[in-house]
């Protein structure tokens, strides 16, 4: 059990607030500001034995103690808010390792997808950078309060062993104890190896009749072809079907103006059109970006139940405009919020994006509010993964959770701390972060391993070059 103690306040949705204490039990959560009084009540008075009085003495701050279900620990939110763990609906991890390269601003996506592919083979991109970049990418999502990361994965190299590839995202996130959405994607890759080793991903790291998630929900696995600037009918189609086979969900990118003018070029047709009769409109797909949308095309995403991922951070230093996320809120879309990689974002820290997207959004149609953007980056994007225990901290939902300090000056004469979160402080760090009822982050620190470390075995790699 833990106990998350004193909290100023308690986002528990994106309509509800509370105050106080939260409690966890077995990695879910089970009660929290007014409701804790009545949980520990029924507790004491109805299971005889089982910790009855168990969170009162758990609120020292440190370990209090065992109960009968386990060890009793407390997390002391007092001056803080608590909120759900982030979620980053749409990072490329690998990209980590490739972050303000030369040759990858202001200049246009052809030329930039030149630069990235140079900087790949330069490297050589195997399970350990991989991993390495992924250990990078994870614990920078931990530090700043990201619990689920969707990672993208779009670079197969000729040859390479996928579920390598694979394995090596996932552990690398498993073992600093964040939850991963890995996307099989493609890009430009020939159809029918891009969707056979979706398959054999699946059958690897997920155990049989999965449906796309593990028990523990700390690894997920779903398909993504890039865009259909960069893929062709039978890419989607066939990663289509590994996605119906298995019941995985579907991810990909539509309407930066790229996107918009390859289709038309090729096609004589906008993304959405394709998309359409490659049977990709449907609710188990989220499209990242979405910036250039006609009223019609948003009426027409409401309509087929697609989910949206926004990701400014991304989209504005690409010149590709702004997506107009609070007329998609506005038609009933649910929208995500994604970073996308360090090739084109060289932060993956969520709530920073989450602030440039409230920021930016009287640009593109009416703004966001604060609490708007938080949903976004955390029960949107949940949505948009098919992860309904995420995201919230209603009862019952996962225990993913931030501690944010705001007791310090950059805080100081805030009306709202909870929109504070966003308007004041840029770039804050959370105190604690929980996932799955377990401490990650405390004290603004890894606990599973030293910061130090996972960035020396990157600067390792990277300086050594390339053998092969
Ligand atoms: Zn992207």
């Amino acid at each position: 059990m833990l106990t998350v103690t004193g909290a100023l306040k308690i986002v528990v949705d994106a309509t509800t607030e509370t105050e106080g204490d939260l409690i966890i039990v077995d990695g879910r959560v089970v009660a929290a500001g007014a409701g804790v009084g009545a949980w520990v009540g029924a507790r004491a008075g109805g299971t005889a034995g089982a910790s009855a009085g168990g969170t009162a003495g758990a609120s020292a701050g440190g370990t209090a103690g065992a109960s009968a279900g386990g060890t009793a620990e407390s997390l002391d939110a007092s001056g803080c808010v608590v909120t759900p763990g982030l979620v980053n609906a749409h990072h490329h991890l690998l990209q980590s390792a490739f972050r303000t390269l030369p040759g990858t601003r202001g200049v246009p996506m052809a030329e930039w997808l030149g630069v990235m592919a140079s900087a790949y083979s330069a490297r050589g991109v195997d399970p350990e950078l991989v991993w390495l970049a992924a250990r990078v990418g994870m614990a920078e999502a931990l530090l700043s309060g990201v619990t689920t990361v969707a990672d993208h994965h779009l670079t197969w190299p000729a040859g390479a062993d996928s579920v390598e590839f694979a394995r090596a995202a996932a552990e690398a996130a498993t073992s600093l104890g964040g939850r991963l959405a890995f996307v099989r994607g493609a890009a430009k890759d020939d159809p029918e190896t891009a969707a056979d080793s979706a398959a054999e991903i699946i059958g690897a790291l997920l155990p049989a009749g999965a449906r796309g998630v593990t028990a523990d929900g700390m690894l997920q696995i779903a398909v993504g072809p890039a865009g259909v600037h960069s893929d062709p009918e039978a890419t989607f189609r066939l990663m289509g079907e590994v996605a119906t086979t298995y019941g995985v969900r579907r991810r990909t990118q539509a309407n930066e103006q790229v996107d918009v003018v390859i289709a038309l070029e090729r096609y004589g047709r906008r993304p959405l059109d394709l998309l359409d009769e490659w049977g990709w409109l449907a609710p188990d797909v989220t499209v990242a970006h979405l910036c250039d949308v006609t009223d019609a095309e948003i009426t027409r995403l409401a309509s087929a139940g697609v989910t949206a991922t926004h990701a400014p951070g991304c989209d504005l230093p690409m010149g590709w405009g702004i997506a107009p996320a609070g007329r998609l809120i506005d038609a009933g879309i649910t929208v995500g919020l994604g970073t996308s990689g360090g090739g084109s974002n060289d932060a993956g820290h969520l709530l920073a994006d989450a602030r440039l997207a409230m920021q930016v959004s009287p640009l593109a149609g009416r703004g966001l509010t604060a609490r708007e953007a938080i949903s976004m980056a955390t029960e949107g994007s949940a949505l948009g993964l098919g992860r309904a225990e995420l995201g919230h901290l209603r009862e019952g939902a996962a225990a993913d959770l931030c501690v944010w300090d705001v007791s310090g000056v950059a805080d100081a004469g805030v009306a709202n701390p909870v929109a504070g979160l966003l308007w004041a402080s840029p770039g804050r760090r959370p105190r604690h972060v929980v996932v799955r009822g377990r401490v990650v982050v405390r004290d603004y620190q890894l606990v599973r391993a030293q910061e130090g470390v996972i960035v020396a075995e990157l600067g390792a790699r990277l300086s050594a070059g390339h053998a092969g």
